[in-house]
């Protein structure tokens, strides 16, 4: 059976009115399982460790030059390798030369938004390699060749219906849209591969100093089999996930699992230190740079490394909710995604997304350690309108024009009055319900990506109606 919004041929990852309507079902949800948690912990006390999470994850940013080298120090002393990858090619050529000294063939792989960032999975299927996503919401959009929707839930954009059609195209099973029934067709066929896998890759969501200890959260046990089942587990980690001891930890894991999904503990907490007597025979750890120590450079946008992707921003985000996770146009989504992606790729990459917002500050509300984001996102507006140091940068001036004819319409009444009434003429031979999916060009370039709202009524006759 077709699904209207997915295109699994064409790789198409077009928002429609149907992905807005799960996107919000799905964040919705998370939201309030957020809230109870928080409930019970009590206002007071969840304040409280909020503030030690930023004071630890901020002490920790500042003092890397002290713990990454001990966190080095620990991991070979027990066994494991330690390798520094500056950047994403260095990266990719570590993870390379590692699985070519192993002659591997097939890779099992956990979610980790560090292997997104470097684009490691398309280096190693280039290099002949099959690699297998294992977190659940992974593999349904890795079968679906889309990219993840949000930073915790990737396939959060998709139904039950939607999952079950695309195992029936993909897989060739029977698949009833039955959350349990899709489950065990997946948990099925990547069993195979976690027993045939010669190499397993992860990210890691904690490197504890005192220790060399690599933690990773995840609510499938997948992340687990991935770096014990496999004789080799490269880990791939940014070098911002440090924290200096167990305490840190402590306080760090009850924000994650509160924030994130409303837990009081996530399902499995992995803590891999090598050299013990099960697990891989090879540890090794890439500590991964690109870009994050220039981030560190300025004192603004720093804490924006001190993320520990719970995705909570994302959930709250009005913005987010209503264009989903794919229009931020790259690895990370939401409001998150919109102060990271700038500083690492560069605001000619990603310089639009500090815009992309109305600054109602709800992520820094909702952030488990106080990320100041819209302070973050104003103070890299300024820094794209200045010409970034790192990429040279100029606002659209097309933008400039809209901007200054916006802002003209809305200073003057009558202009806006008459600019409302063609709108809604020139939308009735494209309006379809509340939307308005196809527009004519250059208009298209919204419509080719996401349905435009209709405009209703203006706000005066709406005004006057009540
Ligand atoms: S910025 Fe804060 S709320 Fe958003 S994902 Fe990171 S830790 Fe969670």
């Amino acid at each position: 059976m077709p699904i209207p919004h997915i295109d699994f041929r064409a790789n198409t990852q077009r928002v429609s009115p149907h992905l807005i309507a799960a996107t919000q079902k799905s964040t919705r949800t998370a939201l309030a399982k957020r809230a109870q948690a928080i409930e019970i912990v009590g206002e007071d006390q969840w304040q409280a460790l909020r503030q030690a999470g930023h004071d630890i994850k901020l002490h920790a940013l500042t003092h890397l030059d002290e713990y990454l080298p001990m966190v080095e120090a620990r991991v070979t002393q027990a066994g494991g390798v330690v390798h520094w990858a500056r950047d994403d090619v260095e990266a990719r050529r570590i993870v390379l030369e590692i699985a070519a000294q192993h002659r591997v063939k097939r890779i099992v792989k956990s979610k980790s938004m560090a292997t997104e960032e470097i684009e490691l999975n398309r280096a190693l299927q280039d290099a002949g390699i099959a690699v297998f996503e294992t977190d659940l919401g992974e593999y349904i959009v890795q079968l679906a060749g889309q990219r993840p929707s949000h930073p915790t839930a990737p396939a959060l954009h998709l139904t039950k219906e939607d999952i079950a059609a695309l195992f029936r195209a993909k897989l060739g099973v029977d698949a009833p849209p039955d959350p349990q029934t899709l489950c065990e067709i997946a948990r099925g066929k990547l069993r195979e591969e976690f027993l045939s896998a010669d190499m397993g890759i992860s990210g890691g969501n904690f490197l504890i100093a005192e220790t060399g200890t690599l933690v990773i959260v995840t609510n499938e046990g997948n992340g687990r089999m991935c770096t014990a089942l496999p004789p080799v587990h490269v880990a791939i980690v940014g070098i911002e996930k440090v924290i200096p001891d167990w305490e840190g930890l402590a306080v760090m894991l009850k924000l994650l699992a509160r924030s994130g999904t409303g837990q009081k503990i996530t399902a499995y907490t992995n803590l891999i230190t090598p050299g013990g007597e099960e697990g891989p025979r090879e540890f090794h750890l890439v500590l991964l740079d690109n870009g994050r120590s220039r981030m560190l450079q300025d004192e603004i946008a720093r804490e924006t490394l001190a993320c520990i992707r719970c995705g909570a921003c994302a959930n709250i985000c009005p913005v987010y909710n209503h264009v989903g996770g794919f229009a931020y146009g790259a690895i990370f989504l939401g409001p998150i995604g919109a102060i990271v992606a700038p500083q690492l790729l560069g605001v000619k990459v990603a310089g639009d997304l500090p815009f992309a917002s109305s600054l109602c500050g709800a992520c820094g509300d909702v952030c488990p350690v106080k990320i100041p984001i819209p302070n973050i996102l104003l103070h890299l507006r300024h820094r794209v309108v200045e010409g970034d140091q790192f990429a040279s940068a100029t606002v659209s001036p097309i933008l400039g024009v809209g901007a200054r004819v916006g802002t003209t319409a809305l200073g003057t009444p009558w202009l806006y009055r008459l600019g409302a009434r063609m709108m809604r003429l020139f939308q009735a031979s494209f309006r379809r319900g509340d939307w308005l999916p196809t527009l004519p060009p250059p208009l298209d370039r919204w419509t080719m990506a996401r349905p435009f709202p209709a405009f209703r009524s203006d706000f005066r006759a709406w005004w006057r109606r009540r």
